[in-house]
């Protein structure tokens, strides 16, 4: 609702509102130190682990300050803007759906003839919204043909097929416009009748676009669909839906090319870490620390994703456009990053690479300890090698087990074709995802020596020295 909106959004405005009074009063804005130090590594840490941050979970209105305190220092490295407007934000969908009460159903079996369904018996609700149309007729979809044309809000859709042949019968608008979404649930029906309001829950992304109500159909009512004797039906459901606020951070800096390949100037480096946490701890004991603080995750690859826009940003133009990316959404589902790839700053055709950091606030022993990063899927490119090559500090990941290739940003990239790969120092230590995942704990001189070897892995990439490129058979493009 617009009111919740803006209750939300208003701390922000007053934090945006305060920075621009900051900069005014000091007339131009300080220019950001180029060099690498562990002074600079450290303040970004400290700015975005901040207790008063509160952990930075995604919708929250610290969270947009934190993303604030990045666009700001973005402007201070002289980073262009590539965000939304002519600024460094992108607005990332984000919406909260809270229940008022428990989900009710009418069925119709001819035109007067109703009979009220149960949540638990009947029915199981999905999610979504009831829509503003008190009765839809049902529409039985058993293949794609019959589908549709457009998307109509007075139609319940009852999708009768496998999972994956409802994904492609909805296509790209995942049943938004409908009045609702009903698929085959058991057979039989359920035990337990059910009058609890359902869970509130957060859609992340284009969830967030489309809040079609969703149930699965049991027994009688799911013989009465396909039969075609249920004509109608009418949900009955009280919520709330509210827009939360949500932003990627993104700036560049246009490559030139070079003399022998001007073409390189066409193509872009995205550096990403994410800066949204995981907020607040809420079985904390009373008076307890409840902030999940994210030092190392992900503020430490914030603050090394910001050095290397500095470095840049204080040199000549890079030969490659580098695109500098702090993701939102990252922990509940790298909804920001999947956002960027849907409306990319530089095509992802033309994006050679992703180069993510994640958590390299720590040395791990594994790899030799104190300066030292290690690349996730080491085997499945060209940059591992070629940077071990350069004689760079960077060695293959030690634990394939954990999967840390597909845990992080890169891997919305990955997927899409894009050589994209995380550097990481994470030793698997305790403070995971803890309220001790405290500034204090973090090793800022092994960050330091890491992020000079990462810089000079980018500048191998921004001037062209690599060309990346999957090994044969490894791309992981779905
Ligand atoms: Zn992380």
């Amino acid at each position: 609702m617009a009111s919740r909106y803006v209750r939300v959004l208003a701390p922000w405005i007053v934090s945006l509102a305060l920075v621009r009074a900051v900069d005014a009063r000091q007339g131009a804005v300080e220019r950001a130190d180029p060099a690498v130090t562990r002074a600079d590594i450290e303040a970004c840490v400290r700015a975005l682990a901040a207790d008063e941050l509160k952990g930075r979970a995604t919708g929250t209105p610290e969270c947009v300050r934190a993303g604030e305190h990045l666009a700001q220092a973005l402007k201070r490295a002289g980073v262009a803007p590539a965000g939304d407007d002519g600024g460094y934000l992108q607005k990332v969908p984000f919406a909260r759906v809270e229940y008022r009460s428990a989900p009710k159903l009418v069925a119709w079996t001819g035109a007067e003839t109703k009979h009220e369904r149960v949540q638990g018996i009947d029915f199981t609700f999905a999610g979504g919204v009831a829509g503003k149309r008190s009765r839809l007729r049902v529409k039985l979809v058993t293949k794609a043909e019959e589908m549709p044309a457009a998307p109509d809000e007075e139609l319940a859709l009852f999708l009768d097929g496998s999972q994956r042949e409802r994904q492609e019968w909805l296509g790209e608008g995942r049943g938004a416009g409908y009045g609702m979404l009903i698929t085959p649930g058991t057979k039989t029906p359920g035990k337990e009748a059910d009058s609890r309001a359902p869970r509130s829950r957060d859609l992340p992304g284009e969830m967030a676009r489309s809040s079609t109500a969703r149930i699965q159909a049991n027994g009688e009512l799911l013989a009465g669909l396909r039969d075609g004797t249920i004509e109608a039906l009418r949900l009955e459901l009280e919520s709330d839906y509210t827009e939360l606020p949500a932003f990627n951070v993104i700036g560049k800096l246009a490559g030139v090319g070079t003399a022998e390949r001007p073409e390189l100037a066409q193509e872009a480096i995205v550096f990403s870490a994410h800066y949204d946490h995981i907020g607040l701890d809420a079985r904390a004991a009373e008076g307890a620390d409840r902030i999940r603080n994210g030092a190392d995750d992900d503020a430490s690859g914030c603050a090394a994703v910001l050095e290397l826009a500095e470095a840049f940003a204080a040199g000549p133009p890079p030969a490659r456009t580098l695109i500098f990316f702090f993701a939102t959404g990252e922990e509940i589902g790298l909804v920001g990053t999947h956002h960027y790839i849907n409306y990319p700053v530089v095509p992802l055709e033309r994006t050679a690479a992703n180069l993510n950091f994640e958590m390299i606030g720590r040395p791990d022993e594994l790899i030799g300890g104190a300066g030292k990063l290690w690349l996730t899927g080491f085997e499945l490119s060209n940059l591992g090698p070629r940077f071990r090559e350069l004689g760079l500090a960077i060695e293959s990941d030690q634990r394939p087990d954990q999967n840390f290739f597909q845990r992080s940003d890169n891997y919305a990239f990955a997927i899409k074709g894009v050589v994209a790969q995380t550097l990481s120092s994470y030793n698997l230590h305790r403070d995971y995802h803890q309220v001790s995942d405290e500034p204090a704990t973090l090793d800022y001189a092994h960050m330091e020596s890491c992020v000079r070897a990462a810089l000079e892995a980018a500048r191998a990439l921004a001037d062209g020295r690599i060309d990346p490129a999957w090994a044969p058979g490894k791309n992981p493009k779905r």
